[in-house]
Parts: structure tokens; sequence; C-alpha cells
């Protein structure tokens, strides 16, 4: 969705509300594509004594897998964005400032990036999961194994060999 922002930086007082959806299935977070479902972008686009705000929030889907046992993943994020929108800038590295050239901003290509930049490295299903057992491989989330213990822990490899003895 592309908006005219010309009236906007013109009329002090100027608002409109927004609010579309957003395709993001062909983004690629490490390898995966987790966004299936359209993205709901809502916001809004002001002015206000001469200052032009842009503020919205993205509720994204995750539909994925969790990087470490491998179940599924769905659950929604909401992410909230605020920007001053300004003709002209000196510092182009300034936080949270966008420059508008020209009449349009393309909210889509805006909020497509700023929710790839803000989804988590990890996708997992809870921040303490255990992951998948590397050696027998069961989900360590729901089964308990000794397969690393008996393989690592010294105490238990010589109680072993005090056994065999
Ligand atoms: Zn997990
Ligand atoms: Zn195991």
């Amino acid at each position: 969705m592309k908006i005219n922002v010309t009236r906007f930086f013109e009329l002090v007082g100027e608002k409109q509300d927004f609010e579309f959806p957003l395709d993001m299935s062909d983004a690629e977070v490490w390898g995966k594509n987790p966004i299936c479902s359209p993205v709901t972008v809502k916001g809004c686009i002001q002015n206000r004594s001469s200052i032009v705000t842009l503020a919205y929030s993205a509720s994204v889907k995750i539909q994925t897998l969790c990087d470490r046992c491998l179940c599924e993943i769905d659950r929604t994020l909401d992410f909230q964005f605020e920007y001053t929108l300004v003709k002209e800038l000196q510092d182009t590295d300034l936080d949270g400032y966008i420059l508008v050239e020209g009449d349009t901003l393309d909210l889509s290509e805006l909020c497509y990036s700023d929710v790839i930049l803000n989804l988590p490295l990890k996708f997992l299903c809870k921040e303490d999961c255990k992951g998948l057992c590397e050696v027998c491989g069961k989900n360590k989330n729901l089964f308990d194994c000794d397969c690393l213990n008996s393989q690592i822990d010294p105490r238990l490899a010589a109680l072993k060999a005090l056994l065999k003895e």
C-alpha cells in the first residue's frame, strides 16, 4: 500500500487511519518461510503541530518448526512502530526518522522490512526448549533419556566398570 503524504506535510491536523493485509509468505528467515498468513497492518499517519508522524502495528502469525525440537509453532507476534516523517534530513542515520522523497511512502515496503528486522533470531517452541537428544533423537521436552549422561558422565562410566568386574 502506497500513501500520498504531501497533504500531511501541508495541513496541520491532517490525519488518516489505515489498515491493510500484507503478504509476507515469500519472506525467508534462516531458510524458512514462517509467515504463511497475511500480516495485519494497522496504523495512523498524522500531522500534529506540524510534525508528521506514522505509527502502526503489525500482527504477524508465525507458523514454522521449533529450531531445536522441530515441533510445530503457531503463534502471533505483535509489533509496534513509530516514525517521524521528514522531507529533508541532515543525518541519514537517525533512528526513527523516515526521509520521504517525492510524494509517496510505500507502507508495504516499510512494514515488510520492519517485520523482518524484528523477528527473533531463533524460533523456539518455548524459551527453554530442550531440543532433541543427539543420540536417540527423542524430544527431550517430552521424554527423559539417559543417552548423553551415560555417555559422558565419568562417574557413571566408573560405576559401570566396577559392575563389570
Ligand atoms: Zn522446541
Ligand atoms: Zn536420548
